[in-house]
């Protein structure tokens, strides 16, 4: 079973996010749980977790199949320590909102060092971070994103990835997000059928596909190894479909919330069509 969906809405509360998710066809959705650009946010009424919970369940949104992602403010390997500190207490709050929310999930980017400590300092802070919030909120996953490695971003090789998941001390709440622009840019090749089963092979091994908890489709505008984050819609990137059929048509991307950030909204609905369409010809018996 695939769960496919797109980071929809929450524009009017975050219980708006289940029926703009339903509009497009979707068994799954990405969510910011508060406004993406801003430190504070008031803590979540009960009357909206309420309506939250009971429009997800009416629509046939299972909680595993939701992945709410948190503010672009914040940086879990900041080099400075007011910055860190306040990061790490924005990070606890978004999973204490997710955990509210009865979300098991939480997508976020590693971090940057910002040219003022190593990669190696970098990750293990982000790792610390991890820690952290897990000692504070029970329950919820951390899953790190990969990055495009643009400017100091980390997180955008599998290596990255791997040594903050080693670092981390609960190995049951920590996995990824592999977004496919951010790894085309990154220098991942995921132009064709070969392409792409290599990259998820070099995946495996490195990071290893039960750490995978959730995926971003998107085509990319930017070149293979270009190390810019520039969404395209699906099939009009320089990844083009064939990566998408194979993610549709192999078992291990089953289960998990498989997210459009595709930058047509209005082509959402047709773009997981396509997708079910590549899920179906992998199962539709052989003609003979
Ligand atoms: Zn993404
Ligand atoms: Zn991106």
């Amino acid at each position: 079973m695939k769960f496919i969906g797109a980071h929809v809405s929450a524009a009017g509360g975050v219980d708006k996010a289940p029926m703009n998710a339903a509009e497009i066809g979707a068994n799954a959705f990405a969510v910011f749980t508060k406004n993406q650009r801003q430190w504070q946010a008031k803590p979540l009424e009960a009357s909206t977790v309420a309506v939250f919970k009971a429009k997800c369940q009416a629509l046939g949104f299972v909680p595993e199949a939701i992945l709410p992602h948190d503010s672009y403010l914040i940086n879990l390997g900041a080099p400075e320590e007011d910055k860190l500190i306040k990061s790490r207490d924005a990070f606890i709050d978004e999973m204490e909102r997710c955990q509210t929310l009865g979300l098991p999930l939480l997508n976020f980017h590693p971090g940057s060092h910002l040219k003022k400590i190593s990669e190696e300092a970098c990750l293990s802070l982000i790792a610390e971070s991890i820690n952290l919030a897990h000692d504070a909120v029970p329950n919820v996953v951390a899953v790190i994103e990969n990055t495009a490695g643009q400017g100091t971003n980390m997180g955008w090789s599998f290596e990255q990835l791997a040594s903050i998941i080693s670092q981390v001390s609960d190995k049951s709440r920590v996995g990824v997000c592999i977004d496919t622009c951010h790894a085309f840019a990154a220098g991942y090749d995921l132009r064709t059928h070969s392409a792409a089963e290599a990259t998820f092979a070099e995946f495996d091994h490195l990071v290893g596909f039960d750490y995978l908890r959730a995926m971003h489709l998107n085509d990319s505008k930017t070149p293979l190894g270009g190390r810019v984050d520039r969404h395209q819609a699906l099939g009009d990137g320089e990844i083009g479909l064939p990566c998408f059929e194979v993610i549709m048509q192999d078992q291990r991307f089953n289960g998990i919330p498989l997210i459009l950030e595709t930058i047509k909204p209005e082509r959402w609905a047709d773009e997981i069509r396509l997708l079910r369409q590549f899920e179906a010809a992998a199962t539709a018996p052989v003609a003979m």
